[in-house]
């Protein structure tokens, strides 16, 4: 407790509730529930929050549409210099704020710094997009007139977030859509609403210091519940919701239910192929990073090893060997590569998931244990296990959100490991270790590779902010961060303008009076 109120002190914040932002527009959270948020390392209390109520809820969004006609009129490049002074911000608060991932969240220490990284980032790479929203300019079939098409602001983005990326996911999507003058509502996930309180206190203290209206970034403590109003709201023209699959099937058809837009980021079931042709000790780190990385509670977390039969057992071997030597433990202790999971909600659904799998046949080869760690008694850790399965299996078919890696071993040629690769609903993240160019090529082709990212001698997770990320099939179809992601904040419009005195109509149509 004395840790974080010191976190909370260095960054400004006195009070968590009221906790929209730092000025009067909103006034104090009054009649919601109260949650109180424990950490998952030790199960130590860290704060209570207040979740809006209904009326509440109506305010921000009154408060945010008032905003964007304010802000939709400064001009783009003035916009991105309202992000790089929250960037400049982000860079200050760096240390205090990766802690406070660490301690809300429980991902290692260099990963909560990675995710402020991110966050720094993706600020920079929209500043300089806030000089490059291109239109185009189209040659007409018809003499002396011209069309254009231009990009123009949506209005407010609703930004529903999970917990496993408690900063990043929001600064995505915030920073671009600012950018692009609209403005965001932001419900984060109910497991990490201090993360959100602490990025939201910055947010709007740049924008008090510019004398903007607190309302272009807006923030909204509570459950599902909320989220579901964000869905149904005719006001929140672009919901994007980063979360399960089960969540994002609810919020796509009741955004779709009033033709609103959706941008979904949901689950993933990540392979990487291991061919004959791999750098083993290459693709060993990889793996690992992959697998037990943030505790196996990443969308792109390495779920499936895919394995050529004539390496299995050397890699099986190895890797059994390596999980051996995993230190797990305080995600603030700088040798500690696994924390905990998120809460026992987690650590159940990690070994029921391991009790299904061996009942379907899958073989567990190292792992497995929960965990009970000397002075970390209230803490959510586990054992990451392999298991031996077949792809067919229910469980292997699923996102268990924590680490649990299925070895599953192909034999011939590539395209029986690609086709293993795919046969699941999921379509996020891939990858393949082969120094043969036939073999990666055929996995980068139409017929490799249908996830939305697909790598070659990388693993599956760990992406630059500066490409597209998303995933395809029950992974949702949207697509965040860098490359042209700006384009799904804002509404395209074609303009046909005539400078002739004539007036022809397309098509060469007659329609004389
Ligand atoms: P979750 O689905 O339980 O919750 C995510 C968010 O959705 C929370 O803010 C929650 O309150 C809200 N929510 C839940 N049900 C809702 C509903 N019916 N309507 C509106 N809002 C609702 O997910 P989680 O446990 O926080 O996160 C883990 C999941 O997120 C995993 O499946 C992971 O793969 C996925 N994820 C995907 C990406 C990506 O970019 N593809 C990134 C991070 C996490």
């Amino acid at each position: 407790t004395e840790e974080i109120q010191q976190i909370l002190s260095t960054l400004g914040i006195k009070d968590m509730n009221p906790s929209y932002g730092t000025g009067q527009e909103y006034g104090s959270v009054q009649g919601g529930t109260q949650k109180a948020i424990h950490s998952p390392i030790d199960g130590q209390y860290l704060a209570t929050v207040q979740y809006a109520t209904r009326e509440e809820y109506d305010k921000v969004i009154g408060a945010a549409q008032k905003a964007f006609v304010e802000w939709r009129q400064v001009p783009a490049p003035k916009r991105g210099e309202i992000v790089r002074q929250i960037g400049n911000k982000l860079r200050e608060y760096k240390e205090p704020l990766g802690k406070l991932v660490t301690l809300e969240m429980g991902k290692i220490y260099q990963e909560g710094l990675g995710e402020v990284q991110e966050m720094i980032d993706i600020c920079d790479f929209a500043v300089g997009q806030s000089r490059q929203l291109y239109g185009k300019t189209i040659v007409s079939e018809r003499p002396e007139h011209q069309m254009l098409e231009k990009y123009q602001p949506l209005g407010i983005i609703g930004i529903i977030s999970a917990f496993n990326f408690p900063v990043a996911v929001w600064s995505w999507n915030a920073m671009l859509a600012a950018i692009c003058g609209d403005v965001c509502v932001w419900k984060p996930s109910e497991k990490t609403p201090l993360c959100a309180i602490a990025c939201q206190h910055i947010a709007a203290q740049v924008l008090k210091e510019n004398n903007l209206p607190e309302g272009i970034f807006s923030f909204i403590n509570g459950d599902a519940e909320l989220g579901k109003w964000m869905a149904e709201d005719k006001r929140v023209p672009l919901v994007s919701a980063t979360g399960s699959t089960r969540m994002g099937k609810s919020v796509a058809q009741t955004v779709a239910g009033r033709l609103g837009k959706s941008l979904l980021e949901l689950g993933g079931n990540n392979a990487i192929i291991m061919t004959a042709n791999a750098n083993i000790e290459m693709a060993m780190r990889a793996t690992l990073f992959g697998a037990v990385g943030t505790c196996g509670q990443r969308c792109t977390t390495t779920r499936r090893l895919i394995i050529h039969d004539s390496i299995y057992d050397n890699v099986k071997d190895r890797l059994v060997k390596a999980y051996g030597g995993l230190s797990i433990g305080n995600p603030l202790k700088a040798d500690t590569l696994v924390g905990p999971l998120i809460d026992q909600e987690a650590v159940q659904g990690f070994t029921n998931a391991l009790e299904s799998v061996q009942k379907e046949g899958g073989k567990l080869l190292t792992g497995g244990d929960v965990l009970s760690l000397n002075g970390l008694e209230g803490g959510n850790y586990v054992q990451p296990a392999i298991v031996e399965a077949e792809n067919s299996y229910q469980m292997v078919q699923e996102e268990t959100f924590a680490p649990i890696l299925y070895l599953i071993k192909y034999s011939g040629d590539v395209m029986n490991a690609i086709d293993i690769q795919n046969d699941v609903k999921q379509g996020l993240s891939s990858a393949i270790f082969s120094d043969n160019v036939q073999e990666t090529e055929t996995f980068l082709s139409f017929r490799g590779s249908d996830c939305g990212i697909a790598n070659v001698n990388i693993g599956t997770s760990g992406a630059e902010i500066g490409g597209a990320f998303g995933g395809e099939k029950e992974t949702g179809g949207g697509r965040e961060s860098g490359s042209d992601s700006w384009k799904v904040y804002m509404r395209r419009q074609t303009n046909t303008i005539n400078y002739s005195q004539e007036l022809p109509l397309a098509q060469g149509i007659k329609f004389d009076v």
